[in-house]
């Protein structure tokens, strides 16, 4: 999916249940691998970065194993050394991977290499390197002196005086060190071994984090403020055993908004957001005072957050964002609802992240609308006027929270679409993103529909299910419906013909349906490849031609319009059941063609029938549908007739595709 066009929205409401923080995922993982015992580790998140660490823990010679297909992992410790000495680590663009991993391989040492994607490799850890050259780790730069990649060898440690590690550029420099250094605690002088951070600290709540969860697995450090941090000799991780990952609370400053946004609901219960509480260990948690001061009503509720729209419009800020970085981005994209400037400080550490977070977001939010100042470490956004809104194409950098900050965009009050370009670069995190949002999320109008209709053989299935996944669009195959009441009727004994109207509509309304993977149930049973058979087909055309039935199935296929849009394909959909879809598309092909298309398809089920056979089917077929009194085949008036004999699929969706853009005002 090259982009995904969000409409308009009003507002959210409902109950969403978030995925584990990618923060205490690595650091967890890592903290598991190097410990005494096994751990549990229970709601990991699922996403790019932490398979990152997966993997290089199996790399290294750490067990892990997922317990069936949940989130519930179990990591055998290997309780010091890696197993592995030496080894080639892809890290990807997972900066909770490569910042710990080559500090703790640095420290235990062996024969390493770590490397990322581009951009990984553009995102320094010269502060890091330093200080662990400075304790006696044997580390070189392959590639830009300052940047990964890195080749690690065996250190001869020198840990009696205390190590410097800068703490204004990224605080995961002194979470790589505090992670690694209790694995060289025993060769420690008996004042324990000291780090001691230069410059004023930046996101000191990550480094809670880091020594809450180093506690977890047993190894206390002694804190000075925050300049100075000693590790007892003879320190040893051990495992706690199990440990729950709580959700992630930068994920949750998306929801807040969104509910914070919400001018149109009528839910008095708001949004229920679920997996991370007031109580959480994570700084982000923090955004829920940002967010209060610009207007947002949020309470805490047991591992739980409920927000309800407050204040509007939203309240300007201008805040030091130091404590929160990741989540003051969504506090930008607030900005744009605010009721004058708001000014975001403190956020140099935005250049150095998955792309210069500073110079996307201030490039960004201009496309919108906003007028925005870009400094070297602030930003100060002067909120849209209801008529300044502009639809645009927001590129994301290959950055998830840019991607997750521009959704927000959508909630805009000239109900403008917005499209989001590369949307999966959400994976990172939140590979759900977008699908959790939309369960929550109340379109503005209607929900964007393409009807596809066109005569049996034509391909108008395949032409809908690509266009349904070039978009990011949900599918509705409506025959796939009357095959599935043709189905139920034979398996209960019910004719197929008028006198039984009254009970196939009754069947029809009350279908057993469920479909997931790509497959359908009907009443616990898989039917993907009953409904497919020619007999099938038949029996739909015959239950179909029964208005009751017809009438019976209309609900459930309206029901199918959820966001962010919708594929239809069938008889009646562009006529009947989406009168007013914005797009609708009439397929043909010679019935010479399409007889043979059919064929193939047959050919490789192992079917065998002639060609001249097939022909001849067709014709009839077509004489019937168009000549039936129950929604004959005839197109839509407004209906754009698309002949595909001489094309290929790929070139009918690309027709289908510029007409859609066609209507598009990015
Ligand atoms: O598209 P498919 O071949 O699965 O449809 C089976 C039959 O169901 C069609 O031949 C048509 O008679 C009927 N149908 C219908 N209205 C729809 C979809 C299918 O009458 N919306």
């Amino acid at each position: 999916m090259e982009f995904l066009d969000l409409p308009p929205m009003l507002g959210a409401a409902g109950t969403v249940r978030l995925p584990g923080s990618k923060s205490i995922s690595n650091r967890v993982l890592l903290l598991a691998a190097l410990a005494e015992g096994e751990t549990d580790i229970r709601d990991l998140l699922s996403s790019d970065d932490v398979d990152r660490m997966l993997d290089a823990l199996r790399a290294l010679g750490v067990p892990w194993r997922r317990e069936g297909d949940s989130l519930n992992y179990r990591v055998t410790g290997v309780g010091g050394p890696f197993p592995v000495k030496s080894a080639d680590l892809f890290l990807g663009n997972a900066g909770t991977a490569m910042r710990p991993l080559t500090a703790a391989l640095a420290v235990l040492g062996g024969a390493y290499t770590l490397r990322g994607v581009p951009r990984m490799h553009e995102r320094p850890i010269g502060d890091l390197v330093d200080a662990l050259r400075a304790l006696g780790c044997r580390i070189d730069y392959s590639g830009q002196p300052g940047y990964p990649p890195l080749t690690i060898g065996t250190p001869a440690l020198q840990l009696d005086r205390p190590i410097p590690v800068r703490g204004d550029v990224s605080s995961q420099f002194l979470t790589a060190l505090l992670m690694a250094l209790p694995l060289a605690a025993d060769q420690a002088p008996a004042g324990g071994i000291v780090i001691e951070v230069q410059g004023e600290l930046i996101s000191k709540p990550y480094i809670d984090i880091t020594l809450k969860l180093l506690a977890r697995f047993g190894v206390a450090v002694q804190r000075e403020g925050w300049q100075r941090f000693t590790i007892a000799r003879g320190s040893r991780y051990r495992s706690p055993g199990q440990i729950h990952v709580e959700a992630d609370a930068s994920s949750a400053s998306y929801f807040i908004a969104a509910s914070a946004l919400s001018t149109g609901a009528n839910d008095q219960n708001g949004l229920k957001i679920e997996g991370v509480g007031l109580d959480s260990i994570q700084g982000d948690i923090r955004f829920v005072d940002a967010a209060r001061q610009m207007g947002a009503d949020i309470t805490g509720e047991p591992g739980a957050l409920r927000v309800r729209p407050g204040r509007w419009p939203l309240q300007a800020i201008d805040l030091d964002c130091n404590h929160i970085p990741d989540a003051a981005m969504t506090l930008a994209v607030m900005a744009l609802y605010a009721d004058g400037p708001s000014t975001l400080r403190n956020i140099a550490s935005w250049r150095v992240k998955e792309t210069d977070r500073l110079a996307a977001m201030a490039c960004e939010l201009r496309k919108l609308g906003a007028s925005v100042d870009e400094g070297l470490d602030f930003l100060r956004i002067t909120p849209i006027a209801p008529g300044g809104w502009r639809a645009a194409a927001i590129a994301t950098y290959d950055d998830h929270r840019m991607a997750m900050c521009a959704s927000l965009a959508a909630f805009n009050p000239g109900g403008l679409p917005v499209r989001i370009q590369d949307p999966r670069c959400v994976a990172k995190t939140f590979p759900d993103y977008f699908e959790t949002l939309f369960g929550i999320a109340q379109p503005r109008a209607n929900v964007p529909v393409i009807c596809i209709d066109g005569p049996t053989a034509s391909g108008k299935g395949t032409l809908a299910g690509a266009v349904a996944a070039r978009l990011g669009w949900h599918y509705l195959d409506s025959g796939a419906l009357y095959r599935l009441t043709g189905l139920a009727a034979r398996q209960q004994g019910v004719a197929l013909d008028a006198a039984h109207e009254p009970r196939l509509a009754e069947l029809a309304r009350t279908l057993p349906l469920r479909f997931a993977d790509g497959r359908v149930w009907l009443d616990g049973q898989d039917v993907s490849e009953a409904i497919r058979a020619e007999q099938a087909g038949m029996d739909a055309s015959r239950v179909s031609a029964l208005p009751a039935v017809r009438t019976a199935l209309l609900d459930l296929q309206r029901a199918a319009a959820r966001l962010p849009g919708l594929v239809a394909d069938g008889r009646d959909m562009g006529t009947v059941i989406f009168p007013t879809a914005p797009l609708k598309i009439f397929l043909t092909a010679g019935v010479q063609e399409r007889a043979e298309r059919r064929h193939r398809q047959l050919q490789a089920r192992g079917v065998s029938v002639t060609l001249e056979g097939l022909c001849a089917d067709l014709q009839e077929r077509d004489a019937r549908d168009q000549a039936r009194a129950t929604a004959p085949l005839k197109p839509a008036p407004d209906a754009l007739p698309l002949d595909n004999s001489r094309l290929s699929i790929e070139q009918s969706v690309e027709q289908v595709l510029a007409w859609w853009q066609a209507r598009q005002p990015f």
